[in-house]
Formats: structure tokens, C-alpha cells, sequence
């Protein structure tokens, strides 16, 4: 399969487009349905022209998955061996990618996660799910483990815990705010000076930190007047697991789950920096441009990776190349109101691939 080509050669990009159904707005106003998926040949098509029905172009991806998918047909398909690997003992990252509006954070966190007798609702996201699957996994294997959990937001290359104490952010305005300080940890990786490392035993006890941080960046956003679409989150699950080897020798496995919600792709788009928040979207410009090029270098196998270029992609180090594995959600709208971007985010995921 693709699959084992990939790992020989290294390359561990997995690029998933998913394609909301139509939103109510987009029914009430006719708006006609430009994009087309055929989740068994894995290929969205573009088609422009309405009445000839011609297609104009068709992009091929890892997996696709068309607007009646679920989520837990994508989680189940797409995320589930990934969790394996963490449980193994390797970093992975999963991003979902795309304009906003067209269900990053839908497809990530999703809505609901508490759980009814052991049951996830069927719109949670990929973040629930993968902590579910974490926590059974841990509790069949009678090994010792700990879990942590951190949660933050990046935003104009500023780094914000979302997990902070109340009365921290309670008494914070927006000036007070200090952004949190990366440091390099002499290991090849970094750290955020400060950033809450919580110790978590339980699913539900991760579904209460993730609804903190849910609530924390939504407040954030009224305080400082700005859109969740300019910021990315980073949710990551650390866990080590000690286990004996048949030797009767201690082995301790650590791996780590990035789950990151991106900034709204039209950011990089021309229009967007072209207006007067130009600055602000050059900001944004650098991690989102910065992750397609450390992607690019990464699956052409080129010497340099520019890791360093974004707090981003310098966050994600020890998690993005070498043995990890990495997987980019790719969200777009069927609609031609959003075509432009969505031919710009098919351009954008196709390159990773
Ligand atoms: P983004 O985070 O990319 O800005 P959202 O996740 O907030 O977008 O999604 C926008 C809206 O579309 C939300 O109301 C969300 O519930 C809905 N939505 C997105 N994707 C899907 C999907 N695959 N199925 C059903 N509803 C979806
Ligand atoms: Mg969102």
C-alpha cells in the first residue's frame, strides 16, 4: 500500500480532504455546489461551470471524505492508527487546514464529549475521540502511565495558555497579558516557559481542560475584538508508559498528540494582506507559510527544514519529521461563494502531498 512506500521512504504527510455539507445559509441563498467527491477513488473535483458541468480540475488525496462523512467514519478511518503510533511511543500532529467557516474546529473538538455510558455523541471530534481511545487503550493494558495535557493558543506569533488558572486571567486585561516566552531545551525541542502542564486519569477529567480552553479562547476573543479564525490552537497529549520487558528490564515509552485547529486559511490569501490588518496577517502569514514549506522540505527530503522560521513549526519540532507522523485535515465548503479559497486550500493540502 501507499502506506508501507511511505514509511520506507520516510515520508509520513498524510493529507485528508473533508467537505461540509451545505450550511443553511448557503440552501437558502441556491448557492450551487462547485465541488464533488468520490471518496473510493479518493478525488475531489472543481467545477466552475455551472451549466456545462464541466470539471475543471481534480485533486487526488490520501482520503477523502464527502459532506454526509461522520465523525467517526473519519476518525475511525484516519486518526485511530495514528493514536497507536502515540501509544507506541512517537510524536504525531494531526492539523486540520482550510477557510473559515468550513469545519476545522467542528472536525477537531466537534460538539459534545461527555460520555454516556462509555458512548461519545456522534458529533464529537477528533480530540475527544483520540482521548477516549487514549484512556481505554491505558486502562486494558495494566501498565503504569501518566497523561498530561497542555492547551494553547498562538496568536500574531504570541503564545497564550489556554489553561491558565482563573484568577490569572481574571485579573489580566488584555495589556497585562504576557505572552508566554519559547525557549529551546537543549534536546532538540522547546519549551513554554510557564505554560500549565496539567496531570490528567481520566477522559472526563481531559473533556473539563478542554472545555476550560474552549471557553478561554472564545472570552479571549470578545476581550480583544478579534476573530478565532486568526489564531491557531494547540491541544497535546503527552503520555509515558512504563513497561517491562520480557528481560524483566524497565522501559519507559513517551509519546506525543498534537491536535491543532489552524488559523483560517484566507489569512494568507492576497486579499488578506492586502487590508489594513496587513501586519497582523503577515503574522499569521509566517506560521501558516512557514508549516506549508517545512511540509514541502520534509516530503521532498530537502537538507533544511526551516523549522525556525515560525513559533508554529518551532512548537511542532519534535513532532513534524524523522519517525513521526503527521496528517493534515483539509476542510472546504461545496458552495461557488467559496471557491477561490477553496481552490487555494486544494492548491495548499495537494502540495503536502
Ligand atoms: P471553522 O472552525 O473552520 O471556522 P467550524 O468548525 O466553526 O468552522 O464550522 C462552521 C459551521 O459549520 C459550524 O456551525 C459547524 O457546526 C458546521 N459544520 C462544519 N463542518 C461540518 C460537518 N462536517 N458536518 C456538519 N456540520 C458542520
Ligand atoms: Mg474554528
Amino acid at each position: 500500500s501507499r502506506h508501507d512506500k511511505d514509511k520506507d521512504k520516510g515520508v509520513n504527510v498524510q493529507v485528508l480532504l473533508r467537505c461540509r455539507p451545505f450550511s443553511e445559509d448557503e440552501l437558502k441563498s441556491n448557492a450551487p455546489q462547485v465541488i464533488s467527491c468520490y471518496e473510493h477513488r479518493r478525488e475531489v473535483t472543481v467545477c466552475q461551470n455551472i451549466a456545462t458541468k464541466q470539471i475543471d480540475r481534480t485533486f487526488t488525496f490520501d482520503k477523502v471524505f464527502g459532506p454526509t462523512s461522520q465523525q467517526k467514519d473519519l476518525y475511525d478511518q484516519a486518526v485511530i492508527p495514528i493514536v497507536h503510533e502515540v501509544l507506541d511511543g512517537f510524536n504525531c500532529t494531526i492539523f486540520a487546514y482550510g477557510q473559515t467557516g468550513t469545519g476545522k474546529t467542528y472536525t477537531m473538538e466537534g460538539s459534545g464529549r461527555k460520555a454516556k455510558n462509555g458512548e461519545l455523541p456522534p458529533d464529537a471530534g477528533v480530540i475527544p475521540r483520540a482521548v477516549q481511545q487514549i484512556f481505554d487503550t491505558l486502562e486494558s493494558q495494566h501498565a503504569e502511565y501518566s497523561v498530561k495535557v497542555t492547551f494553547l493558543e498562538l496568536y500574531n506569533e504570541e503564545i497564550t495558555d489556554l489553561l491558565a488558572p482563573e484568577e490569572f486571567s481574571k485579573v489580566m486585561d488584555d495589556k497585562q497579558r504576557k505572552p508566554l516566552a519559547l525557549m529551546e531545551d537543549g534536546k532538540g525541542g522547546v519549551l513554554v516557559r510557564g505554560l500549565e502542564e496539567e496531570i490528567v486519569t481520566s477522559a472526563n477529567e481531559i473533556y473539563s481542560l478542554l472545555d476550560r480552553g474552549s471557553a478561554k479562547r472564545r472570552t479571549a476573543e470578545t476581550l480583544l475584538n478579534k476573530q478565532s479564525s486568526r489564531s491557531h490552537s494547540i491541544f497535546s497529549i503527552t503520555i509515558h508508559i512504563k513497561e517491562a520487558t520480557p528481560e524483566g528490564e524497565e522501559l519507559i515509552k513517551c509519546g506525543k498528540l498534537n491536535l491543532v485547529d489552524l488559523a483560517g486559511s484566507e489569512n494568507i490569501s492576497r486579499s488578506g494582506a492586502r487590508d489594513s490588518r496587513a501586519r497582523e496577517a503577515g503574522e499569521i502569514n509566517k506560521s501558516l507559510l512557514t508549516l506549508g514549506r517545512v511540509i514541502t522540505a520534509l516530503v521532498e527530503h530537502l537538507a533544511h527544514i526551516p523549522y525556525r522560521d515560525s513559533k508554529l513549526t518551532r512548537l511542532l519540532r519534535d513532532s513534524l519529521g524523522g519517525k513521526t507522523k503527521t496528517c493534515i485535515i483539509a476542510t472546504v465548503s461545496p458552495s461557488v461563494h467559496c471557491l477561490e479559497e477553496t481552490l487555494s486550500t486544494l492548491d495548499y493540502a495537494h502540495r503536502a502531498k
